[in-house]
């Protein structure tokens, strides 16, 4: 998950690697619980790792507005469409503020500038042949939005809602998805790294070998979509109309530069639950439209709460803010980011993140920054020594600044924080070894927290895409200049950095420990 290099021309011509990340559009009738967190903590933390590296970032997350069950939510409260989506896409855009998110942009699939790119791209598709009117007739559950097969369904339910399943039957335009079965085999054959990890690839690629049957991707059921332009007595399907927002956001239907300079060299966010959609229809449709396939679909497991998958009838959704009021905002990341490796399952549970937030926060890292900042107060009058040249933390450190680099190029942040912490343990027992505190102020003593205090100014470098707020709170403590974000890597995380000479500020612990 490099930055990409070239593509870009014209205007935007340039250098600098970009990096361009994205998150499903999320659908508003749902309300923002942790799993949606988790999907916007990666792509955050990749984001601003991808800052720090000076390369050009443009993240976007945003909403998902279209569809009949949205119409019918707005009816049941009283409100037009337009007033309920404007309502819940507000609830989004406020749990991403309390979780330190920094998109660049949110898109709505209402906004004017989406209709157009989604016109645009699905005429293409339509011009291109790729598009034929059907009768549709199926088993379709309202609170999918999709049609389910008999053989899906239990006791005549939708195995997902456990709602009855209504007999529905109209005239379509489908899209001929069977027509990219070969082609869709050979683009995965040719890119084996565009999706990850490879037991997600090999989810997507059995789907595909399994058949794929045309999709039905316009609606006469409803006003509520972005109405087709060869036909206005229908509308699009709000999840083909969704995935289109990648490409409105970049200037696909206003800026040909721009958006060349961005696409295809995207990474997709998702979660394992829509990899038929991302990972099948999406590279179909842009080939059908004659563009690229995104080149990169990075795809997470389910965070779980205390091992069952979140759903609004198990009445087990958490609430961002409900565990950022509890803990902290970047104790949450941390944990997101921190307890499961991408693409595999992950569990939440109080005792979970009691147990991390006291281990890893509270006794390593919190620990460190006070007792370092304590001794050099009664040792040093409070003014920190320069780093040691010759510390046996240097190697260490630049041992960690290497896996790090290269945990979070590959989109691996909970391996770039493992190796984080290692330098934070060293230096914790680097500190228990020489017990400073014990000593004579002299120049051992100078050396040895020197060299702490140059440990946390690297670790504040590395923690600040996972932890914003507390990278900020450790370069503000250590008496250094700007903000870290403003540094750049690896250049700024070379040993030798922290000048001394600083007022160092003991303070209240960064995170007081937690009873259990
Ligand atoms: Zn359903």
């Amino acid at each position: 998950m490099g930055p990409d290099r070239g593509a870009a021309r014209g205007r935007y011509a340039t250098s600098v690697p970009r990096f361009y990340v994205t998150t499903p559009i999320y659908y508003v009738n749902d309300v923002p619980h942790i799993g949606h967190a988790y999907t916007m903590v990666i792509a955050d933390a990749l984001a601003r790792w991808h800052r720090l590296q000076g390369d050009d970032v443009f993240f976007l997350t945003g909403t998902d507005e279209h569809g009949d069950k949205i119409a019918r939510a707005a009816e049941a409260h009283g409100v037009s469409p337009q007033e309920w989506v404007d309502a819940t896409s507000r609830r989004f855009v406020e749990a991403w503020e309390g979780l330190d998110i920094s998109n660049d942009d949110f898109i709505r699939t209402t906004e004017p500038r989406h209709h157009i790119a989604v016109q645009q791209f699905l005429q293409k598709i339509h011009d291109n042949g790729f598009t034929e009117l059907g009768v549709y007739s199926g088993l379709y559950c309202v609170s999918c939005e999709d049609y389910k097969k008999e053989s899906e369904l239990i006791d005549g339910n939708c195995p997902i809602h456990g709602t009855p399943v209504e007999l529905l039957e109209e005239e379509n335009y489908f899209f001929k998805l069977s027509a990219f079965e070969g082609r869709l085999l050979e683009w995965y054959e040719a890119n084996p790294d565009a999706v990850r990890p490879s037991s997600k690839r090999n989810e997507a690629l059995g789907i595909i070998r399994g058949g794929l049957e045309d999709i039905s991707i316009t609606r006469t059921s409803t006003r509520w979509g972005v109405e087709v332009p060869w036909d206005s007595a229908h509308v699009f399907y709000v999840w083909y109309d969704a995935l289109v927002n990648y490409l409105t956001a970049i200037g696909y239907a206003d800026d040909p530069a721009r958006f060349d300079s961005w696409w295809p060299a995207v990474h997709h966010i998702l979660g394992k639950d829509i990899i038929r959609f991302h990972c099948v229809w999406w590279p179909a449709m842009c080939m059908a439209a004659g563009i690229d396939p995104p080149a990169h679909l990075l795809v997470h497991g389910w965070l779980l709460v205390s091992g069952e998958k979140m759903s609004k009838s198990r009445a087990n959704q958490i609430a961002p803010s409900d565990l950022t009021d509890d803990f902290g905002v970047d104790a949450v990341r941390y944990f997101l980011l921190r307890d499961t490796p991408f693409g595999t399952d992950g569990d939440f549970s109080y005792e979970g993140i009691t147990a991390r937030y006291n281990a890893d926060l509270a006794n390593n890292l919190g620990n460190l920054l006070a007792r370092v900042a304590t001794v050099v107060g009664s040792k040093c009058d409070g003014m920190g020594p320069g780093a040691d040249p010759d510390s046996r933390l240097a190697a260490v450190s630049a041992t960690v600044v290497a896996d790090a680099i290269a945990a979070w190029g590959e989109g691996q942040p909970h391996l770039a924080l493992e190796a984080t912490w290692r330098l934070i343990r060293e230096t914790n027992a680097e500190l228990e070894t020489a017990e400073p505190w014990k000593a004579e102020p002299g120049p051992a003593v100078s050396a040895v927290l020197g060299s702490a205090l140059e440990a946390l100014r690297i670790v504040a470098l590395l923690v600040s895409p996972a932890m914003p707020d507390t990278s900020a709170e450790i370069w503000r403590r250590l008496g250094l200049d700007g903000r870290p974000e403003d540094r750049r890597l690896p250049q700024d995380a070379t040993w030798g950095g922290y000048p001394g000479g600083r007022a160092v500020e003991k303070a209240a612990p960064l995170f007081p420990r937690r009873s259990e």
